[in-house]
């Protein structure tokens, strides 16, 4: 397994308590700086830089995954609508260096405990409403 060393996205320690799902390409985990209600993450289990890096059965495999679970928020969460995007680079707001596909439900009416754009970080109570939610 390729891991690289200081990065969040390779240490199984920091990401278990926000994971919901593992089986042996990716993870999806709660994002900790939501910009929505149930921002998720689909993560590879290797090391890419990005989707570029990263081999086509990857991205496919991790794309079928942010559907399923795209489905899921909408349905459990009852969201309006649904941005999936993965980011490649900083200009592109990129900020951990490791593939990962966004997840994030929309709302026409926005909870107001999430506050858009400020990123703050998810409170236990919103986890683990979430992680009861979606956690096999
Ligand atoms: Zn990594």
């Amino acid at each position: 397994m390729m891991k690289k060393k200081d990065c969040i996205f390779c240490d199984d320690e920091q990401i278990k308590a926000t994971m919901i799902f593992e089986d042996a390409q990716c993870k999806v985990i709660l994002d900790k700086f939501p910009t929505d209600k149930g921002h998720m993450l689909v993560i590879s289990n290797e090391h890419y830089d990005n989707m570029l890096e990263a081999p086509d059965t990857a991205v496919t495999h991790m794309y079928k995954i942010a559907k399923r679970y795209g489905k899921l928020a909408m349905m459990k969460l009852k969201s309006d609508g649904m941005t999936i995007t993965t980011n490649i680079g900083r200009s592109a707001g990129q900020i951990v260096m490791h593939f990962h596909i966004h997840i994030i439900p929309r709302y026409d009416q926005k909870d107001p405990s999430y506050d858009f754009g400020s990123h703050r970080e998810i409170s236990k109570e919103q986890r683990d409403n979430l992680l009861n939610m979606f956690k096999e």
